[in-house]
This record gives C-alpha cells, structure tokens and sequence, in this order.
C-alpha cells in the first residue's frame, strides 16, 4: 500500500518521504526512530549545569518581569524572566512570536521546556508551555524523533506513523522466532516491539522493544550468513596458485619491507590459493595498517598464474587510487601487468574498450567500483575477487561478485575495529587473518579535543602545515541527516575559510557531486595541487594522501567513535608527524569523555572496546558506532551481547532443521529470504 493512501499525504509529502526511501506503508513503519524525546521532570534552575547545555530542560515557573520584545522587522525576539520555587531565575526566548506577550503575563505559572544555552547566563530558547497538568501527563513518556529530509516534519512524520500502524496493522504479522527462543533469551513479541519501538510509554518498553527488534535483525542475519557458509564450505580450488618470482620482485622494489603481521597474512592466503578448498578470507586491519599490498601480492600471484583478478572498491576515489598505484608500483617494480579500470563515470566508449580488454583477458587487474560486477561484464578467468573495505558490501553483493566467475578465490579487506569474536559471527562465512601491527615508521597520530573558540588557532595552524609543504583536511559539520544540507554547509565553510587563508589553494568535496567532478577533486589533492580539502565523510573510506598532516574535524561529538578513528586514518599515512584536531561544540562531560578515549589511543580496537564500556550496554541513544553494518536498528558495538545470542540461537536452530524444512520454521525460512532480497536491494540503489 502507497503511503499516499494515508490521510494528510499528497504527492508533494510523498515525494518528501521517498527521499527517505519511504514508499509503502510497510516502509513508513520501518523507519525507526532515530532518538526518543524524554519528557523529564522540571529541574531547578540551581542543578542547571553544562551537561545539559544544547537539550531540552524542563524549568516550572512563574513570570516574574513582563516580557521585553526587541528587534525590529522581520525578527522579533520577545524574553521573559521566570523564577521557579526556589526564587532562583532564568530568561526564555522566543523568535517571532510578539503574540506570546499575553499568555506571558505577570504571574502567570507554566512548566516551560526548551533548548538550554549559554547566552551570558542560562536561557530557554523556545520553550513550549504546558500547564503542570498538561506536563505530569506528559512526564516520562518517549516522544520519537525521526531522521527527517528538507520539508518534512517530526509531527508529519510522527501521524504518519500512528496511522499506517492503528489503521492499517502496517508492520504488524505473525510471530517468527519460535517460542523456545523467544523465551530463552526473553524477547518480546515481534507486534508489540514494532508499535513499541515507535510509541513506547515507558522506558523499560522501548528497551524490550528494541532488544526484540535487535536480535531478530541479527538472527535472520545470521541465518543468511551461515546458509552461505555452508554452500561455500566445500567447493574445491578449482584455480591453483602458487607464489610467484614476480611478487618478490614486487616486494623488492618496494621501499619499506613488510611488518610480521603483514608476511603472516601474505603466507596465509598464498597457503589458501595454492590448497584444496576455494580461499575465502577476511583481512582485518586497522587504519594505514598496510592491507592493500597485501592484495596486491595476492593479485601479482593470480596474474602470472595465467588468470584474472579483480579488486572492488566502494568508491571511485578510492578505484582510482589503487588503479594509479597499481600502475606505477608495477612499472617501479618492472613487472609487465595490464591493469584496467571500471568505473560509472567512464565514458561509454570507455568501456566498451575496457569490456573488450578484460573478455580477451589482455587485462590482468581490473580494479573498479560495483561497476565490476554489473552484467555487461564478462571476464575470460577470473579467479580472484578483493573487496576493499568490504563493510560497505553486504554479503549478497560479495556471493554475486563470485558468482561472475568459476567460484573465484575471495579476499575481503576490512578496516572496522570490531573485536575479533565479534568478526567470527559477522564474517561467519570467512576465515580471518588480522594484521595486528602498524608499519615502524610512522609517528603516532597527535591528538586535541578542543571547542569552537580554538577555531583561529587551529586556523593558524593549517596555515603553518601547508607552509612547510603539507596539506589538511577539514571535516564538516553534519547538522542534519540530509545530504543536501551536508552539501551546502561544505561549501559556505569553504567559502569563509577562503576568507580565513586567503593565500592557501582550497577546495571542497561532498556526496553530492557529480563523480567525475569529485574525481578531480580528488586528484588535484593528490597531486597536491590543492592544500586543503574541505569534505563531508566522503573521504573517510581508504583514501591514502601520505602528504597530508591535519586532520580536522567540526562538530566531532556528531560521529561515531569509530568513525572518528576512520577519518583519523586518512593522515599519519607518511612520515611525517600529523595531527588531529576534533573541534566540538558541545561541553557535556559525557561527550568529551567519548572524544577523550580517541584523543588517548590510536589503536581502532581499544577504542571500540573502551567506548562500548564507557557507554554501558543499556546506552542506546546518541551515535550509532557503525552504520558500516548497515543494520537497520542493531548496532554492532552497542548491542554486541544481542548478537552473540542471536547468533547462538541461529546455530542452535540449523543444528535441528539445517534447511528450515520443518513446519515450523516455514515462515521463517519466508523472513530470512526477505531479509536477503531487502540487503540486495539496498545494495543496488
Ligand atoms: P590500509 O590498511 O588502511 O588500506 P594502506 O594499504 O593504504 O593502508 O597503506 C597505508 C600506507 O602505508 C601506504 O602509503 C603504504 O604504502 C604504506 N605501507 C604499507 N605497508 C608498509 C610497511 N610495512 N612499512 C611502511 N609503510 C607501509
Ligand atoms: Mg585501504
């Protein structure tokens, strides 16, 4: 059923939720909400303090001053002072709201909730008011907050929901996970959790909620990983490849030698390839960690062998880089290997010249994006398959890519943090090589958490970096989950730090550009023909820029911590020392805490591990850890004890039906081949 079926959305709404990718009702109830708004008990304006700074605070008072209205024209601000019990006061704040003025009057009593700032004193901006009846009936209850887009609502959003759900039954089905499993780990109901998760009443309902939703999401992953596992177990090498002469000469002209870490892994997967069963191995590695000549050797092997390999990477910035380095590192090395790129942005004649190449196997390496696995595409030998920072791959993507060829071997590379017993279940079909060890050379990242009143200092000191011949970073702001806004807070934060450093060569760069102008850019920053590079998190993924010594970051308390730690990954990649500034304009105790584990470590692993313990497992709300998962309400780090249930029940289950062939885990087999279709789906978009 279209959402437009619902009372109050016409076309224009419509369209507004599709760019959530919000379509049918069914969709619309799968749009979780992203926070909950707790209506908390009124507060004193004495415990006021920073932790609450930029939240909503609930103060009951009474109107001690009539309200004052300045500014003129179009913007008029009208303040008042409340005082609460204590006689303790505070200033609320309103824009354009003159008419205010005669509910405000001397006297009159309210619960007043609204933003607290800082503004000289302590302020409510905004507040909304409610009589202390209207409040208490209020009071604990969980408003949700919906990721929203340009021209669409939480209210909007909100009815919406409330009504594909009372009307409709959208979302709402029969149960799937059997009840031995529901009890064992105490899940509740699959319908209770759905209604719940957008309208709990209490706290404790949205915590079972949301455990139920978490865990199945997890279980039907599992349940596909592990179907997959079993296919692949077994499939013999059909493509024997032996370690060649070619890649020591590679190795050779290279000018650092591998960490122990790295020749453990190379032997690992040369022992894969070389022996009876198809290889299928995650490599995991943090940041800079060296994992792509690791590939490369893989590659070099494959090539001499007499076959094809093929290395798919999640953007074409970063194709690109490993195309160009491919390119020169074998002519370095005076290896005679033709490597090809594929691309979307490549012309069609382009293409069309590079399908020919790779059908006539006169292309040894075809390095691309999911361009490489589109069905134009027709290699003559394929017998190995890279993913480069796979997470952003879902599963079925990666069968699909081994499906062009005869079972090729397959080799994902993975820089997400995660603890390796975590890894086994997430991986379930993959062995694991982890290269646990950071080239010699490099100086530790520096790192500072500061806020925004740092900024000219900071400033100062990009200007200092790329006087010395380096260049730098800058990330920006994330205000809302809308790229468009993402886009222009790029380029206005461009613009004025042009007007910052006028004699420094800036350039920015965010998702809503056309690829083949983010390609530029991109490359004018490699070649250093541009200092700086003003970005959205575009450029977390692998991009490898050795010269660039700044990394700074706006707004960091927006990011995940491991987000953090990927973006810091893009310098400290060379030898010199680099830098990374985490600018916050948040003062809670509780968010420098976070930042402050980044600013003390740069291992990825201690990070995910103390940011799981600092946040406690109950902690659902604020970022998200890894939308690298792509799991619509689980979080791999945050629900991390849900997931090895889950998957523990999952085995449990296969151990006694290993085909969901029992009656009654027909449904089930149904969801998990759903779950499967939905990961393609989104994959293709
Ligand atoms: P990642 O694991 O993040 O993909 P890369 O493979 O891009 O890291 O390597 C990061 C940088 O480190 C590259 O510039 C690469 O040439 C360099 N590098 C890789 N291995 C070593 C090593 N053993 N010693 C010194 N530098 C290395
Ligand atoms: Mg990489």
């Amino acid at each position: 059923m279209n959402i437009t079926e619902l009372k109050g959305i016409g076309a224009k709404t419509a369209e507004n939720f599709n760019r959530l990718s919000v379509y049918t009702v069914s969709d619309l109830v799968g749009l979780y909400p992203r926070d909950y708004d707790v209506y908390h008990e009124p507060v004193f304006v004495k415990d006021i303090s920073h932790e609450s700074e930029h939240t909503e605070v609930a103060v009951e008072g009474q109107v001690c001053k009539s309200p004052d209205i300045y500014g003129s024209g179009r913007l008029k601000i009208l303040t008042v002072t409340i005082k609460d019990y204590n006689g303790d006061s505070i200033k609320c704040s309103w824009y354009n709201m003159p008419f205010l003025k005669n509910t405000l009057r001397l006297g009159a009593r309210y619960v007043f909730r609204g933003r607290l700032v800082n503004k000289r004193g302590w302020l409510l901006e905004q507040p909304k008011m409610y009589t202390l009846a209207q409040y208490k009936e209020l009071q604990g209850t969980l408003q949700p907050i919906y990721p929203l887009t340009k021209g669409l609502t939480n209210n909007t959003v909100t009815k919406a929901v409330a009504q594909a759900l009372e009307k409709y039954s959208a979302g709402l089905e029969k149960e799937y996970i059997p009840d031995y499993i529901r009890k064992r780990y105490s899940l509740a109901e699959h319908n209770f959790s759905i209604v719940n998760i957008h309208f709990p009443k209490t706290m404790e309902e949205y915590v079972q909620a949301r455990h139920r939703l978490a865990f199945e999401e997890f279980f039907l992953f599992t349940l596909a990983t592990l179907s997959l596992k079993s296919a692949n177990e077994h499939i013999p090498n059909s493509y024997v490849i032996p370690e060649s002469k070619e890649k020591d000469q590679f190795l050779e002209s290279l000018s650092y030698s591998l960490t122990n870490a790295q020749l453990r892994t190379v032997s690992e997967v040369a022992q894969d390839m070389s022996g009876e069963h198809l290889c299928s191995r995650l490599i995991q590695g943090d940041v800079g960690s060296g994992k792509t000549v690791v590939a490369t050797i893989a590659l070099i092997n494959t090539v001499i062998a007499g076959y094809q390999g093929a290395l798919m990477a999640p953007t074409e910035v970063l194709a690109r880089q490993h195309y160009e380095s491919f390119v020169k590192g074998f002519e370095k090395a005076g290896l005679d290997i033709r490597v090809e790129l594929l691309v979307g942005s490549m012309t069609a004649k382009q293409k069309k010249e590079a399908y020919a190449r790779i059908a006539d196997g006169t292309a040894g390496i075809i390095v691309g994006t999911h361009a490489l696995i589109q069905e134009k595409v027709e290699y003559k030998e394929l017998a190995l398959v890279i993913t480069d920072e796979q997470h952003r791959f879902g599963v079925n993507q990666r069968r699909d890519f081994s499906q062009k060829g005869k079972s090729p071997h397959i080799l994902v590379m993975s820089a997400t943090p995660i603890p390796r017993t975590l890894a086994i279940i997430l991986y379930g079909d993959l062995d694991i090589s982890i290269i646990d060890e950071m080239p010699a050379n490099r100086l530790p990242i520096k790192n500072c958490v500061v806020d925004e009143s740092y900024r000219p200092k900071a400033y100062t000191f990009i200007h200092k970096q790329v006087a010395s011949g380096r260049q730098c970073y800058v990330i920006c702001p994330m205000v809302e989950d809308s790229e468009a806004v993402e886009a222009e807070n790029v380029v206005d934060y461009t613009a004025m730090l042009k007007k910052e450093l006028p004699d420094i060569r800036i350039e920015y760069l965010h998702g809503k550009m056309r690829p083949s102008l983010k390609n530029e850019v991109m490359e004018r920053f490699a070649a250093h023909e541009t200092d700086v590079l003003v970005s959205t998190t575009v450029i977390e993924v692998g991009v490898n820029v050795p010269n660039s010594t700044v990394m700074m970051v706006e707004n960091s308390e927006r990011f995940g911590l491991a987000q953090l730690h990927q973006l810091r990954g893009r310098v400290g990649r060379g030898e010199y020392q680099s830098y990374c500034i985490f600018v916050t304009g948040n003062k809670s105790e509780k968010i420098r805490k976070r930042l402050e584990i980044l600013n003390k470590s740069n291992d990825g692993f201690k990070i995910a591990e103390e940011d799981l313990r600092l946040r406690g497992p109950g902690d659902f709300f604020g970022v998200r850890q890894s939308g690298d998962f792509d799991f619509g309400i689980a979080d791999v780090f945050t629900d991390a004890k849900t997931l090895k249930e889950a998957s523990d029940a999952a085995k449990d289950m296969l151990k006694k039906d290993p085909e969901l062939k029992l009656e009654n885990n027909v449904y089930l087999k149904q969801k998990v081949a759903e779950y499967t279709i939905k990961c393609l789906e989104k994959i293709n978009l």
